[in-house]
């Protein structure tokens, strides 16, 4: 399998390049140059398999230059038990028609877990096998989740060094607890003066500092991202797509080969385009629907086929589906338009000189008969958390509310009752503020992050994840908050 660019020439790389490089020269994304096909008899037999063996299945078909054996490893490292319990993805039935397939079991409770505790294998392999000897430093600009999920998947990993950069007044209590604390030989973390976007433009600016990188390039350094533009972030997501129909097959929901849908919250556009593939690949699934909150460019993308970012920005209790551009849907144009890369790169230079651009009718009919699009707002979410609570005991965060809600307009609009998955994307513990007020919006709120995990757990009755549980007490290791504007220096001083 050979992967291009999706504004590409007709130049072809290996998988593992794709997954060093990260992005490619021309500013495209890296795609595999045909979708490769799994026959019913092969995903059914997924199912007597444990999920890491169904992992090794899918990668396989992905990552050619890569053997059997090499992803078993990565796998089987990634995936571990003391690091996602026994069943990494279990596919919990809320009714007879819904099942919620929980992607936070991983160290850091969030769905980013999936990926980035496999990229860091995939990457160290990469590099070996196109060569190269520099240490990778990953630099990451976030918004929260990402830069835990990526510092606990490099840390440690040898031939990598990880700088995360977060707004200092702009995360969770939780989330800033969860990295500050961070541990391991290769990691720092800091604090900026300023929002995500400038966090964010500062990583890039770094990234586009050819005469900086020349240099560091001569000590023996290349930076990289752990973004999820990377091929080897999104293709571990392709996985659980299948791992949750045969899971859904084993639950007597439906027979193999029945059709299903997938409801998906959407931010960066990663997660579905994974589905998408899966479905390209074979997998039954007749629609993924594709929910936002009120940060609704996508919603209104996929109903009228022009995407325009010119719009106020929200903040709302789903974070990390706060974005208006949504990177990966790159590679949703690049495949609806049966891979023309040069109507692709003007849709892209439309979005970034004038914030906005209309795909042809044709390519929307193809996006409108794969995806829907619904968006929710903040009393819908809260209000979702619960009512399933109350009517299935069944305790979701504010992402998979999205999620949820955006299905039931769905199926009121169209009746379809299919059989449905809709993926949790965060335990409720990491969002435990907006949960706890979306039970009982009359509670008073403590300012204590862990007071509010006791409190969650006293009122429901489930799990606090011990990790997030174990954070009061570890020691502090990242205490530096810098201005935007010393990002740069902050990296060139702490590479090690
Ligand atoms: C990142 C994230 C999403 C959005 O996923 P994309 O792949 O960016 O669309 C949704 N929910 C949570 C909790 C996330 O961390």
């Amino acid at each position: 399998m050979l992967y291009v660019s999706t504004r590409g020439k007709t130049d072809l790389f290996s998988a593992a390049h794709a997954i060093t490089r990260g992005l490619a020269a021309d500013g495209g994304l890296f795609v595999p140059q045909n979708i490769p096909a799994m026959r019913m008899v092969d995903i059914k037999a997924m199912e007597r398999k444990p999920y890491t063996e169904r992992a090794v299945d899918v990668l396989l078909q992905y990552l050619t230059d890569f053997s059997e054996d090499e992803l078993r490893e990565c796998v089987n490292a990634a995936y571990a038990p003391e690091k996602f319990g026994d069943n990494p993805v279990p596919l919990v039935q809320v009714n007879d028609n819904t099942g919620v397939l929980e992607l936070w079991h991983g160290p850091t409770s969030a769905f980013k877990d999936m990926a980035l505790q496999l990229l860091p294998h995939l990457l160290t392999r990469s590099m070996q096998k196109t060569g190269e000897t520099n240490k990778v430093v990953i630099l990451v600009a976030t918004s929260g989740d990402t830069g835990k999920a990526a510092l606990e998947g490099f840390a440690d990993v040898p031939g990598t060094q990880i700088i995360v950069f977060y707004p200092s007044e702009g995360v969770s209590d939780i989330q800033k607890q969860q990295m500050i604390t961070q541990a391991g030989k290769n990691v720092k973390v800091f604090g900026i003066e300023g929002n995500f976007d400038d966090a964010q433009r500062g990583v890039k600016e770094i990234f586009g500092n050819t005469a900086l990188s020349d240099e560091l390039e001569k000590k023996g350094y290349t930076f990289s991202s752990a973004n999820s533009i990377n091929w080897g972030r999104l293709v571990p997501q392709i996985v659980y797509y299948f791992s949750a129909y045969v899971d859904a097959v084993k639950a007597g929901k439906i027979a193999a080969g029945d059709p299903i849908n997938f409801v998906v919250p959407t931010g960066n556009f990663g997660d579905i385009l994974a589905g998408y593939y899966a479905k390209l690949m074979g997998l039954p699934i007749d629609r993924l629907l594709c929910a936002s909150n009120s940060n609704n460019v996508l919603t209104d993308f996929i109903n009228t086929g022009v995407y325009d970012r010119r719009r106020e920005f929200f903040k709302t209790v789903s974070p990390s589906m706060d974005i208006l551009v949504s990177s990966n849907l790159e590679r949703l144009l690049y495949s609806v338009t049966e891979h023309d890369a040069a109507r692709v790169a003007d849709y892209m230079k439309r979005l970034n000189t004038e914030g906005h651009y209309e795909i042809d009718s044709d390519d929307l009919k193809q996006i409108q008969s794969q995806f829907f699009g619904a968006w929710v707002d903040e009393l819908e979410t809260k209000e979702a958390i619960g009512r399933i609570y109350n009517d299935y005991h069944y305790l979701m965060d504010t992402h998979t509310a999205v999620a949820w809600r955006a299905m039931e307009k769905y199926r009121f609009l169209t009746s379809d009752e299919t059989y449905t998955v809709v993926l949790s994307t965060a335990s409720p513990y990491k969002f435990a503020d907006s949960v706890l007020a979306a039970l009982d919006d009359a509670q008073p709120q403590s300012s204590n992050p862990f007071e509010l995990l006791q409190k969650l757990h006293a009122d429901t009755g489930t799990e606090i994840p011990p990790r997030m549980l174990a954070l009061e007490n570890l020691p502090v290791l990242h205490s530096e908050v810098i201005p935007a504007d010393k990002m740069e220096l902050a990296v060139v001083k702490n590479l090690v």
